[in-house]
C-alpha cells in the first residue's frame, strides 16, 4: 500500500518510516473522510509523503480523494 510517495508528481519509493511523514485517513468505498469515528466497514489507511514532499506539502481529504496541499505557515513553524 505504501509503495511510493503520495504526491502523484513524485516518484520516490517508500523505504523507511523515519524518512518523510505518515498520514492516516479513513477510507470507505474508495472515498476518504477525516475527523469522524470510522464508519462501519471503513478502514484506516496510511499514506506517506517523502522527505522532500513533506517539507512543502501535507495531505488532506478533499471531496473523497487524498490530495497533497501546501503546508500552512503555522505548520512550518512547528516543524
Ligand atoms: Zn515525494
Amino acid at each position: 500500500m505504501l509503495a511510493k510517495c503520495a504526491n502523484p508528481s513524485c516518484t520516490t519509493e517508500f523505504k523507511y518510516f523515519r524518512h518523510g511523514r505518515l498520514f492516516e485517513f479513513n477510507l470507505h468505498m474508495n472515498s476518504c473522510y477525516d475527523g469522524f469515528p470510522p464508519q462501519k466497514g471503513a478502514k484506516r489507511e496510511l499514506f506517506w509523503l517523502c522527505h522532500d514532499c513533506s517539507r512543502k506539502l501535507t495531505l488532506q481529504c478533499d471531496g473523497g480523494q487524498i490530495v497533497p496541499v501546501p503546508r500552512r505557515a503555522r505548520e512550518h513553524r512547528a516543524a
